[in-house]
């Protein structure tokens, strides 16, 4: 199963682009003051099938530059062609991770890789103390500083 909540449109999560984020349901790595706990249950939401991530695309095409999916890499052989078709609709992809690491395979189908668990003590990415990266894949800098204020 590859649940997800409504999809929603981020202008946050990935600099400089405007995100269809895709809430997968089922992580299981239970950061402690994890941000959407609720999301921990796999029969959350509805399936994902490629039929109906294209409807979103069609629904928000010309309106958007990229997709998230928070999560979602448990299930990579459904997640990878997902991306490749929002790839093939010229729409950038880009992946929150809790893992430290992902496949190349689910890299090469990347623009953008946020990885890392949440741990309170060290904060998100909007932190200097964060342990979490946000990079560009193509060149592996990290994009960290656009999420910092001030
Ligand atoms: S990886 Fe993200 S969604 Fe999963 S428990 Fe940690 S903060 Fe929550």
């Amino acid at each position: 199963m590859f649940n997800v909540l409504e999809p929603q449109v981020c202008f946050q999560e990935v600099p400089n682009e405007i995100a269809l984020g895709f809430v997968c349901t089922g992580c299981q790595l239970g950061c402690k003051g994890c941000h959407s706990p609720q999301s921990w249950n796999a029969n959350l939401g509805t399936p994902l099938t490629q039929t109906v991530f294209a409807g979103w695309l069609r629904r928000y095409e010309g309106l958007i530059t990229c997709v998230v999916f928070f999560g979602g890499e448990w299930q990579e052989h459904r997640l990878l062609p997902l991306l490749r078709y929002a790839q093939s609709q010229g729409l950038k992809t880009c992946l929150y991770t809790g893992l430290d690491y992902v496949s190349e395979q689910l890299k090469n189908e990347l623009t953008y890789l946020k990885t890392g668990r949440y741990i309170q003590s060290l904060g998100g990415l909007g932190q200097h103390s964060t342990n979490q990266k946000f990079i560009d894949v193509a060149s592996g800098q990290l994009l960290n500083s656009y999420f910092i204020k001030g």
